[in-house]
């Protein structure tokens, strides 16, 4: 028996056999054009393109009515065949270094590609796999073969793949898909995105997965842990097998809870607030099972466009949220730019450490009229709804008072010039341990704070959240944690303010049970956690929860502590 590990990016168990999945893509030969032959090249490529973009047409008109999110895929592969530098580019390969078609298809993609993958917003870098799922369907009509994708499935069967491109998935039945495991691809990739949307456990960044695993091989994956057993034993399967069936059952219960409201066995409600980013309908729609938008990552109106947003684009956007969510909260966060997340519409100045640079609000201080702008936007907006507007990246309290004194003084200014303002909450993101350690103070400057658990985790391990190298060192159960997420909680809820948390950890199913402990009562997660939260919420007591909130602290490491929340799993 081999056991391999990666990342678990969307959980579940299964057991079965191993299909493994070479996918669409050929390396064609480096050949030369035969002299004289340059035009037909030139005809073959274009008629090629134009093959490929009725095949993605027929794609989206199939997806559209089904899954329009996904079918917007197709219809940007189309705009990548018709990208215009390509289409220069190509061409001229063929022309002046006399090189066959299909390899000059080969090497311009492939110099596009790179290029996108070297972008440092990884949304951005992660689109690498649409010009290389292009490249693929153009090699492929060269060289006159059909496209099988994965619709040749004909059981249920665990997927090997390199990395799964959207043309593979199109005509896949989800229900012939055990796991899917791959040797690339991060939480932002295709792969991972699939998987979760249709609930199939998925372990991606397996290194060298190709080298252990067979067609047809047994395997038992555990995409919980991010394990793979393969040729497993009798004991094994037999275990895994069990586990399948739990969560299959738990899935069932999931959907049961989803739409009720979060309590307690011993009746303690829970607010259950969404994480949204682009305030389309799909996140929308979590108004009829949430109470609240706990996060809108405003930063996501600003980002993969030209230019900025301005007052009265966001005015309408934060309107549409406000409205749908009714007399429930809004939690608005300013603009969070910096770190991670760049601008195309705006060279910002290089820093050798982006996470502890000009970010978030100090880079909205830097640059005042965009604050401005924001600010304008969401105070019109307020009129409309229950509007709570959230700082990140507050690390003291004068970044509290010079944050409140801009924004009330954007508020006179907007009535002056005689336009309404309704009423707003102002609180702070809790992720910089500098103002954790002064929790109590703070709480006396702002209405509410949330805990950001994922930037306040890297804070405090030192550890880049976005560094792969250093990931065993962003430990989110490090007993640190815990015990500045307890005295964070216990002083906002002593001074009477509302204190969520909507980092990662406010959807985690083993971490919830311990905030709760420690006094919280309202989470933020993004929309696929909800249902199971829910289900873990129902199967609690307030008792339960502090007396595991109390145990944690007694642990030494971070594997400890999920060991035990593990075995205390609900
Ligand atoms: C956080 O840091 O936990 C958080 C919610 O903000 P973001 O992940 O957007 O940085
Ligand atoms: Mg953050």
């Amino acid at each position: 028996m081999t056991i391999l590990t990666g990342n678990g990016v969307s959980p579940g168990v299964a057991v079965g056999t191993i299909h493994v999945y070479s996918g669409s893509q050929i390396v064609p030969e480096k050949k030369m054009c035969p002299p004289g032959e340059e035009q037909s090249h030139l005809d073959r490529y274009e008629s090629v393109k134009k093959k490929a973009l009725d095949e993605l047409e027929q794609i989206f008109l199939a997806m559209e009515r089904k899954d329009p999110e996904k079918a917007k895929i197709f219809k940007a592969h189309q705009d990548i065949i018709n990208d215009v530098a390509i289409n220069e580019e190509i061409p001229e390969k063929i022309l002046n270094e006399q090189c066959s078609g299909d390899w000059a298809i080969y090497t311009i993609y492939e110099t596009f590609l790179r290029m996108v993958k070297k972008a440092k917003d990884p949304l951005i870098a992660e689109r690498a796999a649409d010009f290389d799922d292009v490249r693929g369907r153009l090699l492929r009509l060269w060289h006159g073969r059909n496209d099988e994708g994965l619709s040749v499935l004909e059981k249920p069967v665990i997927i090997a793949a390199k990395e799964l491109l959207p043309s593979d998935t199109a005509s896949m039945d989800p229900s012939n898909v055990l796991a899917i495991l791959t040797e690339t691809g991060g939480v932002t990739s295709h792969s991972a995105i699939i998987a979760k949307s249709y609930g199939i456990p998925a372990v991606l960044g397996i290194q060298n997965l190709f080298e252990h695993i067979k067609h047809d091989q047994p395997a038992a994956v555990d995409a919980i842990e991010g394990k793979i057993y393969l040729d497993p034993d009798k004991s094994i399967v037999e275990k895994y097998t069990k586990k399948a069936e739990a969560w299959r059952l738990e899935i069932v219960m999931d959907e049961f809870h989803l739409k009720t409201e979060a309590s307690t066995t011993d009746n303690v409600r829970i607010d259950i607030g969404i994480n949204i980013a682009n305030a389309d309908e799909k996140e929308l729609r979590a108004s009829e099972y949430c109470d609240s938008v706990g996060l809108f990552r405003t930063e996501f109106l600003y980002m993969g466009r030209g230019e900025l947003p301005g007052e009265e684009e966001q005015f309408i956007i934060y309107k549409k949220v406000l409205e749908r969510f009714g007399k429930k909260p809004v939690v608005l966060r300013t603009l969070d730019i910096g770190g991670d997340k760049t601008l195309q519409s705006m060279e910002l100045p290089k820093e050798d450490n982006p996470f502890l640079g000009n970010r978030a609000l100090r880079l909205c201080f830097s640059y005042p009229d965009i604050f401005k702008t924001q600010i304008r936007a969401c105070l019109r907006a307020s009129v409309y709804g229950n509007l709570w507007i959230m700082l990140p990246m507050v690390g003291s309290i004068d970044d509290i008072r010079k944050a409140k004194d801009f924004i009330f003084s954007v508020r006179d200014n907007l009535k002056k010039e005689g336009k309404s303002c309704g009423d707003f909450k102002l609180g702070i993101m809790i992720e910089i341990p500098s103002i954790a350690l002064i929790a109590n103070i703070a709480a006396k400057e702002v209405d509410f704070a949330s805990i950001g658990s994922n930037d306040l985790c890297q804070y405090l391990c030192a550890a880049d959240r976005m560094n792969g190298m250093v990931e065993p060192y962003y430990q989110s159960y490090h007993p640190s944690m815990f015990r500045l997420l307890k005295e964070t909680i216990e002083a906002f809820s002593d001074a009477g303010k509302p204190i969520s948390i909507c980092g990662e950890l406010g959807g985690d199913p083993l971490a919830v049970p311990v905030l709760i402990g420690y006094g919280i009562r309202k989470l933020s997660m993004g929309a696929a956690s909800v249902a199971a939260v829910k289900r873990i919420i129902s199967g609690l007591t307030v008792t339960m929860a502090e007396e595991m909130a109390h145990k944690v602290l007694e642990f030494a490491t971070a594997e400890e502590i999920k060991t035990y929340l593990m075995d205390r799993r609900l």
